[in-house]
């Protein structure tokens, strides 16, 4: 018999950590799956690996936040269809609710001729290859010499600082759909890629699309302005013309050589028009071509519709109207339709709106979604047929495995006088913990 609410939260990247704390804080008894060894999502998986101090910090607080007692840590789980455990098979354990933090795993299609042409690679794939999260970390992503990166966010600026950075090239293609004034890469992280970008050339895109832009009020020389202010007194002496922008730009067909390999897009031309206060690209007809090696879609990711909840273009649905709304926003899903329970089931971070915002905002979306599973629990008695799963496989992690694994990390980064240290497959990381 037991008198207390179980929780299930899915994920324990920022949104489920930080909500699973929130949860234990009224009370409720919450195991946190996570499908990686490791928790931390995307703060482990996602941010540029040079960014050590925030990672750092973050990873601290995410030990602290599992080192609380009402909180079950089951990591290397997967849940979802023909996983090892189905969203039903929770409900089945007797959960009184379940909390779905699982990120956004999916990947976006366009649709185009050729998309699966072999070079072609999206975006979370390479970040989670050089942030080394098993399997991406043992897969091999060849990189050619010149790559077009289509996106034009701070993920964007990530591949493309990785790119140059790291891989040593001289040829970055970004290909931006619409123009200079909707770029979405915030000036802190152009701080990172600036020295690297040509600015002639970027001098000279701007007037091309010049005659565009200025129709809709933009300064033509706004965003070159921007690039050399955030050029960092410390990286004035390693400027590289590596990077250039080709805006008003959209693929349209990707092309294999004769080994398969991609070796050129054919891009369209686009205008823009103003249409309910927002601009929209539009093909003009009009395509040239771009010979390349690679392409890296950045354009944002999509859920994983294989977890089982209902999803719709690239997101999860919610409810038509929410029981507990906050801030105006629902986070409540319906799953009579997919074979689970119309209530009792809620989505925040990146499962609520996918490449949405940095940690804090998944923070805030987290702590959002637990406070509306406190509210919906607030009127459900506690399901006294309540089990643990039992998940019959020797590699499930706890958090004393966790905790053990960040201190062997930390003991082979001073070992090997580096930063930081990550073992590169799931094996090595449990043959280190056990
Ligand atoms: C390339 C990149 C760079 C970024 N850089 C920064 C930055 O510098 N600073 C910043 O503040 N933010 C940055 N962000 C944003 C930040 O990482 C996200 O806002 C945040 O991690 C989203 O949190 P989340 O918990 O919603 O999802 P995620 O972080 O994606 O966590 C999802 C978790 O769910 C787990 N999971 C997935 N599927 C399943 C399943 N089926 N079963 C069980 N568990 C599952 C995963 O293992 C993971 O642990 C970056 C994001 C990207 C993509």
């Amino acid at each position: 018999m037991t008198e207390q609410h179980h929780v299930a939260v899915v994920g324990a990247g920022p949104a489920g950590l930080f909500g699973s704390r929130r949860l234990t804080e009224v009370g409720f008894a919450v195991t946190l799956f996570n499908r990686d060894i490791k928790p931390g999502g995307l703060a482990e998986y996602g941010i540029y690996p040079d960014k050590t101090k925030i990672k750092n910090g973050l990873r601290s607080q995410f030990q602290t936040i599992l080192a609380n007692e009402k909180i079950d840590y089951l990591g290397n789980v997967r849940i979802g269809e023909n996983r090892d455990l189905r969203l039903s098979d929770l409900f089945q354990q007797g959960y009184d609710a379940v909390l779905v933090t699982a990120g956004a795993q999916g990947v976006k299609k366009l649709g185009l001729p050729g998309e699966e042409t072999k070079g072609i690679y999206h975006a979370k794939d390479v970040v989670y290859h050089y942030n080394q999260l098993p399997p991406y970390s043992m897969m091999d992503y060849q990189i050619g010499r010149h790559v077009a990166v289509i996106g034009a966010g701070n993920v964007m600026v990530d591949i493309a600082r990785w790119l140059v950075d790291k891989q040593g090239l001289d040829d970055v293609n970004v290909l931006v759909r619409r123009g200079p004034g909707e770029v979405k890469f915030d000036r802190m992280e152009l701080a990172f890629i600036a020295h690297y970008i040509d600015l002639d050339a970027l001098d000279k895109e701007l007037k091309r699309v010049s005659t565009i832009t200025t129709v809709l009020g933009q300064a033509p020389t706004a965003l070159l302005d921007m690039v050399k202010s955030c050029i960092k007194p410390e990286n004035a002496g390693k400027t590289r013309p590596a990077i250039r922008f080709y805006f008003l730009t959209s693929p349209s067909e990707f092309s294999g050589g004769e080994d398969g390999w991609l070796c050129r897009i054919k891009v369209e031309n686009n205008t823009l028009v103003e249409s309910q206060g927002k601009i929209k690209s539009h093909g003009l007809g009009t395509f040239s071509m771009l010979e390349v090696d690679n392409l890296v879609f950045a354009i944002g990711d999509a859920v994983d519709e294989e977890l089982g909840l209902p999803a719709r273009n690239y997101e999860y649905m919610v409810t038509e109207t929410p029981r507990y709304p906050i801030e105006g926003l629902n986070y409540e899903v319906d799953g009579s339709d997919v074979g689970l329970p119309s209530t009792g089931i809620f989505i925040a971070g990146w499962s609520r709106q996918s490449s949405y915002g940095l940690v804090g905002q998944a923070r805030k979306d987290g702590l959002n979604g637990a406070e509306v599973v406190i509210k919906h629990l607030e009127h459900v008695r506690p399901n006294s047929a309540f089990s643990t799963p039992i998940i019959r496989r020797a590699d499930v992690v706890n958090k004393q495995d966790v905790s053990n694994l960040v201190k062997r990390e930390c003991e082979m980064a001073a070992q090997l006088g580096l930063e930081s240290f990550k073992y590169k497959s799931n094996e090595e990381m449990l043959s280190a913990i056990r």
